[in-house]
């Protein structure tokens, strides 16, 4: 995204590299002040009720229509937990416990890291959000991988059940862009 005006003072915007940086960066011709973008944060969790894995189907672009799990992004002054648990009640209608720290992606090519969390229900109810079109619990061998919104669902959810296995097993660091290998869809 190149901005074209201040967002501060509607001043002209230029592109230049200040002093001492690297890249170029939004710089006002007015007010002086240098625009930084980063990257965004997406926070979420794969949530387990007993060994279930609760699912929510999208009602909103990208994935319309496809599956996974709460997720969105992370607002300014709140924490990567309160994000996710607040994305899971938005979502899904349910209250997490986190469990711990299931996966870090980069996905440098899109500007984004993904922060997700294991975590269970802390009651059996769910029920479909604003964002969902229904929200399910589903057994490991019913999850519709075929039907999953994105490619780090697919490998945040499989790290997820070999956590179950191997409790000893530290979360999933991937720096790769996650492009998923089509015949997994
Ligand atoms: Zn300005």
């Amino acid at each position: 995204m190149e901005y074209r005006f201040c967002p501060l003072c509607c001043g002209k915007i230029s592109y230049q590299v200040p002093r001492g940086d690297q890249r170029q960066r939004a710089v006002c011709q007015d007010c002086h002040f240098v625009h930084y973008q980063n990257p965004n944060v997406v926070v979420g969790a794969v949530v387990l009720w007993q060994s279930q894995y609760l699912l929510c189907r999208r009602a909103i672009e990208p994935r319309r229509g496809y599956w996974t799990f709460p997720a969105g992004y992370l607002e300014c002054e709140e924490s990567t937990e309160a994000g996710a648990m607040r994305e899971a009640w938005e979502e899904a209608q349910v209250k997490l416990k986190i469990e711990g720290l299931l996966a870090v992606y980069n996905l440098a090519h899109l500007s984004q890291v993904q922060v997700l969390y294991l975590a269970s229900m802390q009651s059996p109810g769910f029920g479909a959000g604003e964002e969902s079109l229904e929200v399910q619990l589903f057994d490991w061998e019913q999850i519709p991988w075929h039907d999953l919104a994105f490619p780090s669902a697919h490998f945040a959810l499989r790290h997820a059940h070999e956590m179950q296995q191997n409790p000893e097993l530290g979360p999933d660091l991937r720096s790769a862009d996650l492009k998923l290998d089509h015949n997994l869809w």
